[in-house]
């Protein structure tokens, strides 16, 4: 085993024992989470040997590098996540190459992502991206926005509404935050109850966001190590 797998790996192993551990406090079954390894900044040859240890889904979040690093990896059976903030006229170009973008925000974005979903042929899974921080400029749909947003999506052809997503606010506990954001996917699966999806919880607080529901949880250092400097 080369170096970098052995550390992917045994990173690998101790994220999945604390998203069980995580569980089992709250008598759920590990199966219920799904793991997203986030893979930004991080080369195509890491998320070859991550498919190689079992991962399943990868999360990105910048356009270019995810669209070139899919091309890379168009070989391998993953799940590609969008995570990242979505520019309208890149929408439809990253439903190319996405099989879930969990970032959807505004309405604007919805064309071009119906755009390219029709190109791929597919429907398209959609999160709506809850802010947290009630701070304009963070990304996200303000919780008030959340349910017209995803009753829009609902609306558009080739687009699955599969539920929320969120990030913890910066500098205050994870918990309450997340405790709301379970109340807004309880709102939106009210809408439609294919809408299961709660995406919450990183490297620093996967534990809160599945004592809270989370079904899918981002995980980037904890698994691939401090990210390099942008360049
Ligand atoms: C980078 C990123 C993550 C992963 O963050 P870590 O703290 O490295 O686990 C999760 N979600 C989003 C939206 C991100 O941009």
């Amino acid at each position: 085993m080369t170096q970098r797998r052995q550390q992917l790996a045994a990173n690998l192993a101790v994220v999945r024992e604390r998203i069980a551990t995580a569980c089992a406090g709250v008598g759920r079954r590990p199966e219920s989470v799904t793991l997203v390894v986030v893979t930004k900044f991080f080369p195509a040859s890491d998320v070859r040997l991550l498919a190689d240890l079992g991962v399943e889904h990868v999360g990105e979040n910048r356009h270019q590098e995810a669209e070139a690093k899919a091309a890379e990896c168009a070989d391998l059976s993953l799940t590609w996540h969008f995570i990242g903030t979505l520019q309208s006229n890149k929408a439809a170009a990253v439903a190319r190459y996405s099989d879930v973008v969990e970032s959807v925000d505004r309405a604007k974005v919805l064309r071009g992502l119906e755009r390219g979903a029709d190109e791929r042929g597919h429907p398209l899974d959609c999160l709506v991206q809850v802010s947290l921080d009630d701070a304009p400029g963070r990304a996200g749909a303000a919780v008030a926005d959340v349910l017209p947003l995803a009753e829009q999506v609902l609306a558009t052809p080739g687009l699955a509404l599969r539920g929320v997503m969120a990030v913890a606010p910066l500098g205050r506990p994870p918990l309450p935050a997340f405790e709301r954001l379970a109340g807004v996917a309880a709102d939106v699966r009210s809408l439609d109850p294919a809408a299961t999806w709660l995406s919450a919880g990183m490297s620093g607080d996967l534990e809160q966001a599945i004592q809270c529901g989370a079904t899918h949880v981002r995980i980037g250092s904890a698994v691939l190590g401090p990210r390099p400097p942008i360049k």
